[in-house]
């Protein structure tokens, strides 16, 4: 029987309608809309499009949109300093830096300059490092929407054999902690793993996130396992995940498609950490006696 598809779309679009009831409330607790501030340096095509979507999607919910976009040939010092700018601005609750950044930028530095209370994107060492040890922080986006998905599909992670592929700061290592933290026993891949296909083979729940067109072939996945793929591969046949999703659906249970899976949920969740981050800063503010 073919594996049930997972419908990113319709789950990212009912994110949305809850964090849209959730910031119609803070705005009447805070007397003004959450706030996100985008930074865009250079002319990266691709950049600027997530980056408009992410600001239509703030304004569809309610956000305000706070959009910098200096000059391409910006030195360190002065991006350095929008950001502390943006760090100590009232209204601003989440800071994006758009990367990649300009060559003659150093994109850890600005990263790591991020208000950890503000790193929407999940992305500061601090945030990393809370979300490893397991404590509350503001978790990157693409891996906490791959967790709303399982749980959209009624997959539990607990006691099931989790496999992750790819071991990136922004995909793979996230998600062993999220999955980990949902009590899963989890197998990390990565270039160097010695038989691919057999780990793959143990996975009840098997996340591909290797930006590698279809290395995942049918023959990978155990019988019933849910399948989501992270992959975004502009081929010649167009777009195209990390999964042979043709093949994988006869044996999966279920699956997301690329695209319209994990896509969708990546600005979904952003506009839920942008609401999470200005709440917790309203409670902070409140407990320390200063406004917002
Ligand atoms: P990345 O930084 O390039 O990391 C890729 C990881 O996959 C690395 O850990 C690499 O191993 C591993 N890998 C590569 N080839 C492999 C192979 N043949 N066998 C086993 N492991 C292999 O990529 P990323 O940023 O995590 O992104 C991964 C994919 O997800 C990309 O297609 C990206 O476009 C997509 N993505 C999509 C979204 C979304 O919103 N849909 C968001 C983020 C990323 P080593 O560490 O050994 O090099």
């Amino acid at each position: 029987m073919a594996a049930t598809v997972i419908d990113g779309k319709a789950v990212a679009a009912s994110v949305r309608e809850r964090v849209r009831g959730e910031v119609e409330e803070l705005t009447g607790e805070l007397g003004r809309p959450p706030g996100l501030a985008t930074v865009l340096v250079g002319d990266d095509p691709a950049s600027a499009i997530y980056v408009r979507r992410k600001r239509e999607a703030c304004e569809e919910v309610g956000i305000r949109s706070i959009h910098h976009e200096p000059d391409g040939d910006i030195a360190q010092e002065d991006l350095l300093e929008l950001v502390r700018d943006l760090n100590d601005a009232d209204e601003v609750d989440g800071i994006l830096v758009q990367l990649p950044l300009p060559d003659q930028i150093d994109a850890d530095e600005i990263v790591n300059a991020l208000d950890p209370g503000k790193d929407v994107d999940g992305l500061t060492p601090t945030s990393a490092g809370r979300l490893a040890r397991g404590e509350p922080g503001l978790v990157p986006c693409t891996p906490q929407g791959i967790m709303e998905l399982l749980a959209s599909a009624g997959v539990d992670p607990a006691g099931k054999e989790a496999v992750i592929v790819g071991r990136s700061n922004l995909v793979g290592r996230p998600v062993l902690s999220l999955l980990l933290g949902a009590n899963a026993t989890v197998t990390i891949c990565h270039s160097r793993t010695r038989d691919l296909a057999e780990v793959c083979r143990r996975a009840e729940i098997l996340i591909a996130a290797a930006g590698q067109p279809r290395l995942v072939t049918g023959e990978m996945i155990r019988p019933g396992a849910t399948v989501i793929d992270v992959g975004t591969n502009r081929t010649d046949d167009g777009l195209v995940g990390d999964v042979d999703f043709d093949a994988a659906r006869e044996v999966a249970g279920a699956i997301t498609p690329v695209p319209g899976g994990v896509g969708p949920m990546t600005i979904a969740m952003l506009l839920s950490n942008t609401v999470r981050a200005a709440s917790l800063r309203h409670e902070d503010a409140a407990t320390s006696g200063r406004t917002p």
